[in-house]
C-alpha cells in the first residue's frame, strides 16, 4: 500500500531541468515526497516498488513513450489484483503536444487527466491535490475492502478460516496439485460425544471448548501451506497440499493427540476428556476426479472412526 501520511509522487520527464522544476514546485505541499526520473523502464521499476500515490508523466518519454508506459502500470496493477478490488494510481500527463489525438490516446491507455505544458505552478499543485485526494480515498476503500474479504473468510466462533474460505482453497489447491502432480490430502474431524457436552456444561462451555478444539487443530499443522477450517457445527476440515496418505494420516494423529491432551473434562467422553475423531483422505488430482469426491472419502473415514470406538483417526483408501 502506499504511504497514507506521505503521499509519493512519482515524476517522470525526459528534461533533467523540467524534472527539477516539477518536483521543486511540489515541494509546496505538505508531506509530499517527489521521485524523478526520465527512463521509461527504470519508471516502471519505481512504479513497482514504491507504489506511489500519483504519477505525473511527460507523454515522449525516450525508448517507449508515455502512453506505453502507462498501458505497462495499467497492466501491471491488474496482473496485482489478488483481493478482487484494483488498485488504480492516479496518471496525469503534462505534455507540450496539445492535439486531442494524442489526449484520447492517453486516456485509453489509462491516463486520469492531461495538463499541456507550460503548466502554472497554481494549476500543477490545485490538480496534484485533486488527485491526491482520490488516491487517498482510494487506498482507504481497499483496506476497508481488505478487512471485510477478512473477516468474512474467518468463523466469528473460533477465528479461523470459515468453510467458504475452506471451500474456495481446496478448489486453489486442488488445481495447483493437479498441475504439480503432486498428492492432495484432506482431514476430516469431528468432536465426539459434543451434544451430551452442551447438555452436561452448558452451550457457553460448548462454544469456550469449540474454540481450544480449534485452537489445537490449528498449532497441530506446521507447513504453511496446510490450513484448517471449521467445517460446521464441531466439524473441522483440513487441507493438506503435496502431502501423500501416510504423511496425511501422521498429521491427523497429532491433531488428535493435540484435541484430546487440551483435557478438557467431559464425564461421558473418552477417558472423561473431550476428543475428536478423523477421517483421512488422499488423492493425486487428475482431470478426471472432483474435489468433492476426495471429502466424501474423508467423510466415510470419519464415520468408520466413530463406528471403531471414536479419539481415533482411520485412513480411508480410495
Ligand atoms: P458424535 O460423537 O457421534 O459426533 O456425537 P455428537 O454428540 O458430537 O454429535 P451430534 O451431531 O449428535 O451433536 C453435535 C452437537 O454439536 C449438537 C450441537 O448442538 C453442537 N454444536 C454444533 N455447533 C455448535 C456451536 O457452535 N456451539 C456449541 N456449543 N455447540 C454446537
Ligand atoms: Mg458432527
Ligand atoms: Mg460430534
Amino acid at each position: 500500500m502506499p504511504d497514507k501520511i506521505q503521499p509519493r509522487i512519482l515524476v517522470v520527464d525526459p528534461s533533467a531541468s523540467n524534472r527539477a522544476l516539477i518536483c521543486d514546485c511540489l515541494r509546496q505541499l505538505p508531506h509530499v515526497r517527489t521521485i524523478a526520473t526520465g527512463d521509461s523502464e527504470h519508471a516502471l521499476q519505481i512504479f513497482q516498488e514504491i507504489r506511489p500515490s500519483l504519477v505525473l508523466l511527460d507523454t515522449t518519454l525516450h525508448g517507449t513513450d508515455g502512453i506505453a508506459l502507462t498501458r505497462k502500470i495499467r497492466a501491471w496493477e491488474q496482473s496485482r489484483n489478488e483481493a478482487g478490488i484494483s488498485p488504480w494510481t492516479p496518471i496525469v500527463f503534462l505534455s507540450s503536444v496539445s492535439d486531442e489525438n494524442t489526449l484520447t490516446q492517453g486516456i485509453q491507455a489509462g491516463g486520469d487527466d492531461f495538463l499541456c505544458k507550460p503548466v502554472s505552478e497554481v494549476v500543477l499543485l490545485a490538480k496534484t491535490q485533486a488527485m491526491l485526494r482520490i488516491s487517498t480515498r482510494q487506498q482507504e476503500i481497499c483496506e476497508v475492502h481488505r478487512q471485510l474479504k477478512e473477516i468474512a473468510s474467518l468463523d466469528s466462533l473460533t477465528g479461523i478460516p470459515n468453510r467458504r474460505h475452506f471451500e474456495d482453497t481446496l478448489s486453489i489447491e486442488w488445481k495447483r496439485c493437479l498441475r504439480n502432480d503432486t498428492p492432495l490430502s484432506i482431514v476430516i474431524s469431528d468432536v465426539d460425544y459434543f451434544k451430551q457436552f452442551n447438555d452436561i456444561y452448558g452451550h457457553q462451555a460448548g462454544d469456550v471448548c469449540l474454540k481450544a478444539v480449534a485452537g489445537s487443530l490449528s498449532e497441530s499443522l506446521f507447513r504453511v501451506e496446510d490450513s484448517v477450517a471449521r467445517y460446521g457445527g464441531e466439524e473441522f476440515v483440513a487441507i493438506l497440499p503435496g502431502t501423500d496418505a501416510s504423511g496425511a494420516y501422521a498429521v491427523a494423529e497429532r491433531m488428535r493427540l493435540s484435541a484430546h491432551e487440551l483435557g478438557i473434562p467431559h464425564e461421558r467422553g473418552i477417558d472423561g476428556r473431550i476428543s475428536c475423531s478423523f477421517g483421512v483422505a488422499s488423492t493425486r488430482p487428475s482431470a478426471d476426479k472432483m474435489p468433492q469426491q476426495l471429502l466424501r472419502t474423508a467423510d466415510i473415514g470419519l464415520y468408520a472412526a466413530k463406528s471403531a470406538g471414536r479419539n481415533r483417526v482411520e485412513l480411508n483408501k480410495e
